[in-house]
């Protein structure tokens, strides 16, 4: 008895240790593979959704498909809690960001547009006068990263390799192309609003390739356009949204009410700018991407290609309906099938193992003001235009001249610094007067100096959001906060630019090369993490304003 037993425990330590050596053997094995250099991606596909907030992939989950967002998060990496280190969040700085890891107070896009106190003007941030228009009208085109002040990871990924990187940025909006695209990009594309066709600048080409022009021949914008946008489901299964008809809503142009279906060849229009204000924008957005992977050969080359999409339609859409609108939530699940078709393509034409691809969004987006006060949330709207003339005023009846408001702009006042000087006016008594005023005033949350950033008393998180937000040379002397759920502008309709969760947090998703499935539910990333992460993936030195850190994201061993 006792002999057997003895017997039957070391054939357990034996078996054990058997095991052990087979582990170990395989694991060294398994080591080499994983530390063997040169694995990269054949082709990355960066897609950025327009104000597309983290919880809508959990609010709308149960109306996509298995092909499209769910096969991203079920089958790749989801790194849930991923937040914009500055203010504001909008769609330029937002693009920077995502791919130059870096932030306004360094890459110099501290906003969609700002005012130069140079040329006293309002200076669009991927403006250039220098550069013309390919393909499209001439005003449409004058655009290209000269604003942009650092390298992105798509500039990097060509300097490698001597530019052999095929490097092509898309989208509906010239800014969500070109920031992605980089300084050194083979081509950036958007749409021309006149034209309907998607266009280029002379910063890049010098004539359209045939194959973006047989694309622009089919006049796609204005076939999606004769249709009517009906619900892809029946209306009645919308229950995560508001009901069809709310009054702060606001219209498409050209339409009366907010209601399906939206008639969209009965709405008067010149040129073809409403289809961005539907997911049919989205559509043609992706149909140009799938000829862009297709006839420029995209992912077949020995050197990494990089294919940067962004879908703005989600961000017209949202403006206008609002993010709680059955307009938003039937514009994600038709977003859905676009993402699948884009994955059945590279599945298909790529291999899964041979693409990376990285999901994001630019910003996220507050509830309608309305929204918010039917549900007793404390909201509210102020009017930009009346807010200015009450500073201009205050101004001229304390320090004798309204003048000393030379622009308030992004909700950043600027003081007319030569006024300041020659009345021998001292800046932080006129901060502290104004301060105490505009306090007074519903909705102020509080006044930044903006010029003594570590003296302002407020909440750390916020503090350095507004401090990455901030760059000398194009901000202003002063930011106003709003309380949260408070926005410039109307209360029909949606907005963001905050510093608060609904505008920071967005999805960041992983998914196919080595991404092994999983998520990190806990560490907080940054967006700024994306550009140095893919650069660790593709072994290239990191943007150079880039102060983001590499994701721990599981990569499967190279076989
Ligand atoms: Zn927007």
């Amino acid at each position: 008895m006792l002999h057997s037993a003895i017997k039957k425990v070391s054939q357990y330590i034996f078996g054990f240790i058997l095991g052990l050596t087979f582990l170990l053997i395989f694991e060294k094995v398994h080591a080499q593979k994983v530390f063997s250099y040169g694995s990269k991606p054949k082709l990355i596909v960066g897609i950025v959704v327009d104000q597309m907030r983290y919880d809508y992939l959990y609010r709308f989950y149960s109306k996509f498909g298995n092909g499209g967002f769910k096969k991203l998060m079920s089958g790749g990496f989801n790194n849930r809690n991923t937040l914009y280190p500055y203010i504001p969040t909008a769609t330029g700085p937002g693009h920077a960001c995502i791919y130059s890891g870096s932030i306004p107070a360094l890459d110099g896009i501290i906003d969609n547009e700002w005012y130069s106190r140079q040329s006293k003007k309002i200076m669009y941030c991927v403006s250039d006068s220098m550069v013309q228009s390919v393909g499209g009208s001439p005003n449409a085109g004058m655009m290209s990263p000269q604003n942009l002040l650092v390298s992105t990871v798509t500039d990097q990924l060509r300097l490698s390799n001597n530019f052999q990187s095929k490097v092509i940025g898309i989208s509906q909006k010239d800014r969500a192309s070109i920031l992605p695209a980089g300084h050194t990009a083979n081509a950036a594309y958007w749409l021309d609003g006149e034209t309907g066709n998607f266009i280029s600048s002379t910063y890049y080409l010098k004539t359209l390739p045939d194959w973006v022009q047989d694309f622009n021949s089919k006049g796609k914008a204005g076939l999606y356009l004769s249709q009517d946008w009906n619900t892809v489901f029946d209306i009645s299964k919308y229950t995560e949204s508001d009901p069809d008809f709310e009054p702060y809503e606001s219209n498409l142009p050209g339409e009366k009410s907010p209601v399906f279906p939206h008639q969209l060849s009965k709405i008067p229009r010149k040129g073809f700018d409403l289809i961005r204000s539907t997911p049919f924008g989205n559509d043609l957005t992706k149909d140009f991407a799938i000829s862009a992977l297709e006839k420029e050969n995209m992912g077949h080359s020995s050197f990494t290609d990089f294919l940067a999409i962004s879908f703005s339609s989600t961000d017209y859409v949202g403006h206008t309906f609002g993010p709680n609108s059955i307009e938003v939530e039937d514009t994600y699940i038709r977003l859905d099938k676009n993402i699948e078709e884009i994955l059945n393509y590279l599945d298909k034409n790529i291999g899964n193992r041979n693409y990376l691809i990285f999901l994001t969004a630019d910003h996220g987006v507050a509830p309608t003001v309305g929204y918010s006060q039917t549900h007793n949330l404390p909201a509210g709207a102020v009017n930009g235009g009346d807010f200015t003339h009450l500073i201009s005023d205050f101004l001229g009846k304390t320090f004798g001249n309204s003048a000393l408001l030379e622009r308030f702009s992004n909700d950043q006042i600027y003081l007319n610094q030569e006024l300041v000087n020659s009345l021998g006016l001292n800046e932080d008594l006129i901060f502290q007067k104004l301060k105490t005023f505009l306090l007074s005033q519903k909705g102020v949350s509080n006044l930044i100096n903006l010029n003594h950033i570590q003296n302002n008393n407020i909440e750390t998180d916020l503090l350095n959001r507004i401090k990455n937000g901030y760059y000398a040379k194009r901000s202003g002397d002063f930011q106003v906060l709003l309380e949260p759920n408070w926005l410039f502008g109307r209360a029909q309709g949606a907005n963001h630019g905050t510093g608060y969760h609904y505008d920071t947090h967005v999805p960041l998703l992983w998914y196919g090369w080595r991404i092994k499935p999983g998520e990190e539910t806990f560490k907080m990333s940054s967006v700024a993490d994306i550009a140095p992460t893919l650069s660790s993936f593709l072994q290239i030195e990191e943007p150079n304003g880039s102060t983001g850190k590499v994701l721990e994201i599981p990569l499967w061993p190279i076989l």
